[in-house]
């Protein structure tokens, strides 16, 4: 039946997309488990081998680690979650694939589980233009530190929701340095892996264009959707 198969879901998006958030409030709701790629890196790391040391090395000069370390990892999640049967409600999967070498694997991975029939790919969508905007507009208070994103209802606010302290715009010229870099990347790593999902039928496009809650529940009507079908 196919409602008994467990729900395997990836998110990916653009820095400053709002993929975290969503991400965070799709965990919660959904009640189901999480493999997070940071999160098995940052354990491996704490192993005091060549593997532990070298993850170390490579994050702190913000370099990628390599394909099968990653996928490694990932495999024996897999198994761990594997082993739960029917009490299994599905799987979110943050980080990964991040490059077309990545999805290949992670496609076979999924096969070998019998996990791939009831995958899916949301794209939290939006435009560079709209991730700059979102960096350049983003706003700060002055007395706690909470940072205000821009986007939705929250471009309206004048003051902290938190403290009502006052809000102050915090653009830094080396921050959107960073972030056009990290656009660049997404285009040129994760747009083949983006074809790739389009093309086998399992990406699911959202538009990030909006608020929260609605970003939100656009996903949750996607899947239920699909799993009507
Ligand atoms: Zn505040």
């Amino acid at each position: 039946m196919h409602s008994s198969k467990p729900l395997i879901v990836v998110f990916l998006g653009k820095s400053g997309a709002g993929k975290g958030t969503q991400l965070d409030l799709f965990k919660e709701r959904m009640g189901i488990d999480f493999i997070g790629s940071g999160d098995l890196l940052r354990n491996r790391k704490k192993v005091d081998d060549f593997t532990g040391n070298k993850i170390s090395t490579v994050i702190d000069n913000g370099g990628l680690i390599a394909t099968p370390v990653v996928f490694n990892l990932w495999m024996s999640e897999f198994e761990r979650l594997k082993s739960k049967g029917d009490t299994l409600k599905g799987i979110v999967i943050d980080g990964s694939p991040r490059k077309i070498r990545e999805a290949y694997l992670m496609t076979e991975a999924l096969e070998w589980y019998d996990w791939n029939d009831n995958f899916k790919v949301i794209l939290i969508d939006v435009s560079d233009e709209e991730v700059l905007s979102r960096i350049a507009n983003r706003r700060i208070c002055e007395e706690c530190g909470e940072i205000v994103p821009y986007v939705g209802e929250l471009k309206r606010l004048t003051n902290c929701p938190k403290c009502n302290g006052n809000l102050v715009k915090r653009a830094e010229d080396a921050e959107t340095e960073s972030v056009k870099k990290r656009l660049e990347w997404f285009q040129e790593e994760v747009g083949p892996v983006i074809d790739f999902y389009k093309e086998q039928g399992k990406l699911v496009t959202i538009n990030g264009n909006q608020a929260v809650e609605d970003v939100f529940n656009d996903i949750l009507a996607a899947i239920k959707q699909d799993a009507n079908d």
